[in-house]
C-alpha cells in the first residue's frame, strides 16, 4: 500500500488544518501536544539556556507564546541533561508547562563547538564552556532530547545521510510523550532541497522543518528555497522555518505556507534597546525619545506599553535591568500579536491583504537602521 495515503499514527501529536487562504498558500491549523494545543502559525520564543532571557514564566505566557524552543547543545554542556532528567525534566525544571520543542544541537555545533570532525557515524567536538571532547550521533542527539523530555524533538541534520540511518533513529525517538521532526537540507539548490523532502516525507515524520536558512542569503533566496520545499510535503504536518526571522520574512513565509518559526531577534534586539513597532524598529537609546510621552505602541497590551518611551530610553541610559526585561515583553508581544493577526486574517481570506499593509508601515517607518549585532 502506498505509504502516502496512509498517514502512520502520530500519538498524541497532530496537525489539525482549518483553513488554507483561498488566495496564497497562508495555513490556519491547531497542532495538538500533550503539553497542550498550539495555534498555528506559531512563533516560538527561544530560550537557549530553559529561560527565555530576562522574562519569568508567567511574563512569557503572558506574551501569547503557547510553543517555546530550548537549545539541546546548550543544555547537553550545561547543566547536561541528567541532571535536567533528574529535576523532574525541561518542563518541570524551568517552571514551562506549555509544549517545548528541542532543536538537535547540529547548528550550535558548527557555529560555537571547536574542533568539530565529522565521521558518518558521529560528530566530535570540543565544548566552548570548558574544552572538554565529546561526541554527538543522530543516536546521542535524540537520547539527550529524551532525557530532556521535550515534545518535540529534532533530528541532528548534519550527521544523518543515509536514509535508513534517519528511520532508525525516527522509529527509536517516537515515544508517547515525545516527536520527531526532521529538517530538510539542500542549501539554496531547489532541486536538492526538492529530493530532501521527499525522501523524507516517504519515511513519513510527525513534523518538517527547513533548516540551513537565515544564515546570510537574500530573503529572495530563502523563499525560492521554501517555494521549492512546500509543494513536496504533506498538508497533514506541520512546516517549521528554523531561525527565522525578521516580522516580513514571518509573513512571506506564512503566504507560502510554512506554519512555525522560532528566532532571538525579538529577545535580542530588545536586549539591545530595539523595539518593533508597525512603523519598523525604533532604537530607544535615540536621543529624540527622551521627552517622548508616548507608549512605543499605541493599543500594545504590553507591560512595557504602560510607560512613556521616554522612561524606557531613561531605563537603558541608566543600565537598568529592567529596560532590557520591558522591551523583551514588548518586542515578543509583538510578534505573537502578529501571528494573531495573520491568523485570523487566513481565515477571512485576505492574507495578501494584511500582508502587504504590514509591510507598507514597515517600510515607510520612522527608523528602519538595522539593529545591533
Ligand atoms: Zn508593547
Amino acid at each position: 500500500m502506498n505509504k502516502d495515503l496512509t498517514p502512520r499514527e502520530t500519538g498524541p501529536f497532530s496537525y489539525c488544518l482549518q483553513h488554507v487562504d483561498a488566495g496564497c498558500g497562508a495555513r490556519r491549523g491547531i497542532f495538538s501536544t500533550p503539553h497542550g494545543a498550539v495555534q498555528m502559525p506559531a512563533f516560538m520564543p527561544v530560550g537557549t539556556q530553559a529561560t527565555v532571557k530576562g522574562l519569568e514564566v508567567a511574563q512569557l505566557r503572558a506574551t501569547g507564546a503557547e510553543m517555546i524552543l530550548g537549545n539541546t547543545y546548550h543544555l547537553a554542556l550545561r547543566p547536561g541533561e541528567d541532571a535536567i532528567a533528574a529535576l523532574g525534566g525541561l518542563h518541570r525544571f524551568m517552571g514551562w508547562t506549555g509544549p517545548i520543542l528541542t532543536d538537535s544541537g547540529g547548528f550550535q555545533l558548527f557555529s560555537l563547538a571547536h574542533r568539530v570532525k565529522i565521521t558518518e557515524q558521529e560528530a566530535v567536538f570540543q565544548s566552548h564552556i570548558d574544552g572538554r571532547l565529546m561526541a554527538i550521533s543522530p543516536e546521542r542527539a535524540v537520547a539527550i532530547q529524551e532525557a530532556l523530555g521535550s515534545d518535540v524533538a529534532m533530528v541532528l541534520d548534519h550527521v544523518i545521510e543515509l536514509p535508513n540511518d534517519a528511520e532508525a533513529v525516527r522509529d527509536a525517538a517516537e515515544r508517547t510523550d515525545q516527536t520527531l521532526f526532521a529538517i530538510v537540507q539542500g542549501g539554496l539548490d531547489t532541486k536538492l532541497r526538492a529530493d530532501s523532502a521527499r525522501r523524507l516525507r516517504e519515511m513519513d515524520f510527525a513534523g518538517y522543518a527547513i533548516g540551513g536558512l537565515s544564515v546570510g542569503e537574500s530573503q529572495e533566496e530563502m523563499l525560492r528555497t521554501i517555494e521549492a520545499v512546500v509543494p513536496e510535503l504533506p498538508a497533514d504536518r506541520p512546516r517549521y522555518l528554523m531561525g527565522v526571522g525578521r516580522p516580513e520574512d514571518l509573513l512571506e513565509s506564512i503566504g507560502r505556507g510554512v506554519d512555525m518559526f522560532d528566532c532571538v531577534m525579538p529577545t535580542r534586539n530588545g536586549r539591545n534597546a530595539m523595539a518593533f513597532t508597525d512603523l519598523g524598529p525604533i532604537r530607544l537609546r535615540n536621543l529624540k525619545f527622551e521627552r517622548d510621552d508616548r507608549p512605543i505602541e499605541a493599543g500594545c497590551p504590553c507591560a512595557a506599553c504602560r510607560r512613556s518611551r521616554g522612561y524606557i530610553r531613561h531605563l537603558f541610559m541608566a543600565r537598568e535591568m529592567l529596560g532590557p526585561i520591558l522591551l523583551t515583553i514588548h518586542n515578543l508581544t509583538y510578534y505573537q500579536r502578529l501571528m494573531a493577526d495573520a491568523r485570523e486574517a487566513i481565515e477571512a481570506d485576505r492574507f495578501e491583504e494584511f500582508k502587504l499593509g504590514k509591510l507598507r508601515g514597515w517600510t515607510g517607518g520612522e527608523d528602519t537602521s538595522p539593529a545591533e549585532a
